[in-house]
């Protein structure tokens, strides 16, 4: 059930022109919020690792947020399942 709903706020078709094209496994807003409940966090190590990499990365905003995803990175790192739409991390 929960799965089905996830695949409903996915997008059917990647937008294009960007690197994230090929990417059709995104962590959405409900993985983060199902993750939310389920209490699924990554460790300390791992989501400082994960920002380490944002901020060398170039589609880093006023670093804070992903140019891509859109997302606050300090708190999209946070989710243990969430990954960089173009795998970084
Ligand atoms: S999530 Fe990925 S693309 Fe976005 S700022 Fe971090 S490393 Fe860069």
């Amino acid at each position: 059930m929960i799965r089905y709903f996830t695949q409903l706020l996915r997008p059917a078709q990647p937008c294009g022109g960007c690197p994230r094209e090929n990417n059709t496994e995104r962590y959405t807003l409900l993985d983060a919020a199902l993750d939310t409940l389920r209490g699924e966090y990554a460790s300390d190590e791992l989501h400082k690792e994960r920002l380490s990499i944002c901020q060398k990365c170039e589609y880093l905003i006023a670093g804070t947020n992903c140019r891509l995803c859109g997302c606050f990175v300090y708190l999209k790192a946070r989710y243990a399942r969430a990954s960089c739409d173009i795998h970084r991390w």
